[in-house]
């Protein structure tokens, strides 16, 4: 019994992982589709051959069903869904945040849950809307609070019980829920209500959102960003720190007639093409795809296959270490998915906290790429080298004998000492011709280089074209043109 998390290789705040619940794991970032038991467009057992480890349910459904209650208590949720990985069950929450209430109490939906073989199991926590005020925010957070306590008395500290986070769009109760979940020991951490902010492409009130409440909660809580199911915003989730997902999105977008993909949905009927290498793109075309009297299912699978696909490239950027890249590419979909990169790039600095040292590369993408934790963390550095009394640092890669020392410099990281030519960030850089936006960003570095060493003398020599920028970014400096 118990919920332990591992987390492997580390990209900005995401990771890959690995979750144990019980005597099963399973690999982070992980999707969970979600099964609802009387519609089975694809059924678990064919999920499970895509490489699927876990799934969720909703309990509730289960506990109201007269078809599959008593079959659930007496043979168990794993045989009636025909699913052998890990099962996660949701409590009635999601018909509390839709209908407003629902037949079943806290320690009730608990008990149910376990009855039924649930191996991971949800109190009843209330999801709070994003229009709520703060009152009401905060009251509802209390009862959430109170009955993730109530669980953990009933249950012990070792049952797999999920601790979500509550709170609103109030980011001081997110962090107040983040710490108070920390505090009652949940190792397995779902961030509630947020459904609503992506149906509306709030990106950038989601990226607040989860970055409170990662502000407080441990470090190795797995994190699941709960009703998050489209794929197009995965990366971003993940560069938050979030590991789990969940998808009804494969299923409902398929029923609705809508073509999922990294960069947004089309509806069927719009598409002359299927973009896509799955297998049912690959056997069908568009005008096979809208007329065929499995629609639905066909399109479920492909929305499936999409979603997992990027899961898996999301796992490999993690590992590269090129997960900003993905990030920059996939918010660029959306004007709002934008907006919450925007977000999240203004965060850099708690990020560079959690991002790894050394990456495959950095991949220069325009100004966003700019705002990245690898420059943040490279000027930093700066402060710390050793310089004489006369520094140069030249543009051009020229050495003047003159001076104690010679920097050259690459935007938008800034001045380097030869030593760090092939390290990474300089040497595993991939950097377009120079644009004004990059080159601003490196002379940053230089002002940091000036500030931190009072005893020096700088002097920058560069290509006449830059100078404007240098002036504005470093005041008075000494500025020369002379080419070698
Ligand atoms: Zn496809």
């Amino acid at each position: 019994m118990g919920i332990a998390f591992e987390s492997l290789y580390s990209d900005i705040a995401g990771r890959t992982g690995k979750l144990t619940v019980g005597k099963k794991t399973i690999k982070t970032p992980a999707l969970l589709p979600v099964i609802n038991p009387h519609l089975q467009l694809v059924t678990p057992k064919e999920i499970q051959s895509m490489g699927v480890e876990a799934l969720i349910t909703n309990a509730y459904v289960f506990s109201q069903s007269r078809q599959f209650r008593e079959r659930a208590l007496d043979e168990g949720l794993h045989k009636v869904l025909d699913f052998d990985g890990v099962i996660m069950t949701d409590s009635g929450s999601f018909q509390l945040s839709v209908y407003g209430q629902v037949s079943i109490t806290n320690t009730e939906t608990l008990f149910f849950q376990r009855d039924i073989g649930s191996d991971i199991w949800v109190p009843l926590d209330i999801p709070t809307s994003p229009d709520a005020d703060r009152q009401t925010a905060e009251q509802e957070l209390a009862i959430t609070m109170h009955r993730l306590a109530e669980a953990r008395e009933v249950f012990g500290k070792d049952a797999p019980l999920a601790g979500p986070v509550q709170g609103g769009i109030f980011n001081d109760l997110r962090e107040r829920a983040g710490r108070q979940v920390t505090d009652l020991g949940f190792p397995f951490c779902p961030i509630g209500a947020v459904v609503p902010l992506m149906e509306s492409y709030r990106y950038q009130d989601l990226v607040s959102v989860v970055m409170a409440v990662k502000r407080t909660l441990t470090p190795s809580a797995c994190v699941h960003l709960f009703g998050a199911g489209h794929p197009s915003m995965f990366a971003l989730a993940t560069a938050m720190g979030c590991d789990l997902f969940d998808s009804a999105a494969y299923a409902l977008s398929a029923k609705e007639g809508r073509y999922l993909t990294t960069h947004g949905s089309f509806k069927i009927d719009e598409l002359a093409d299927l973009p896509c290498a799955c297998n049912v793109c690959r056997t069908h075309t568009a005008e096979e795809l809208r007329i065929a009297p499995d629609r639905e299912r066909l399109l479920a699978l492909h929305n499936l296959y999409v979603t997992l696909a990027e899961i898996s490239r999301i796992r490999q950027a993690i590992f590269d270490g090129t997960l900003w890249e993905l990030v920059d590419e996939r918010c660029r979909g959306h004007p709002q998915l934008l907006s919450g990169y925007r977000e999240l790039l203004n965060r850099t600095i708690s990020l560079e906290k959690s991002d790894r040292i050394s990456k495959r590369r950095f991949f220069y993408r325009g100004d966003e790429s700019c705002s990245r934790t690898e420059i943040f963390r490279y000027q930093q550095m700066l402060s710390r080298l050793q310089l004489g009394n006369s520094v140069l640092v030249a543009f051009d890669g020229g050495m003047r004998n003159e001076f104690n020392d010679t920097l050259f410099f690459k935007p938008p990281f800034g001045p380097y000492p030869k030593e760090l030519k092939e390290t990474f960030p300089i040497g595993q850089s991939e950097i377009p011709e120079w644009d004004d936006a990059m080159v601003r960003k490196g002379c940053r570095g230089i002002k940091i280089l000036i500030e931190s060493h009072p005893d020096s003398r700088f002097v920058v020599s560069c290509n006449p074209c830059w100078e404007a920028i240098v002036r504005q970014e470093l005041g008075n400096i000494e500025v020369r043109n002379d080419q070698i």
